[in-house]
């Protein structure tokens, strides 16, 4: 039996990046909008994150912004899980069980 195996459990889709939700003035000053802000115009949903290394905006859909959110929220399990693996190896102290450093 191995007792070093790490058992490291998805939640779920992950991904990386954030998720802005924001709502707009339009350019007609009598606009309602310009002066009561529950009448601001439509709400528009950009996902920002690192795609191939390059940080890209997309825009999104109010179901992709929700879908997006879910995920960042799994990927942000995910690597709290990770830095609770990394408190428990270094515990372990493993420079101890590979044998003598050199000496110096
Ligand atoms: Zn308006």
């Amino acid at each position: 039996m191995k007792s070093e195996q790490m058992n490291l459990r998805f939640d779920g889709p992950i991904l990386r990046g954030w998720v802005y939700t924001n709502s707009n003035k339009c350019k007609n000053p009598d606009c309602r909008c310009h002066t009561d802000p529950s009448f601001r115009h439509g709400l528009y949903h950009r996902w920002t994150g690192k795609m191939n290394g390059k940080l890209v905006s997309r825009s999104i859909s109010k179901e992709a912004a929700e879908e997006c959110r879910r995920r960042i929220d799994n990927y942000k399990a995910l690597m709290k899980k990770i830095e609770g693996l990394l408190d428990e190896e270094v515990a372990r102290e493993p420079w101890k069980n590979v044998g003598p450093g050199s000496e110096g």
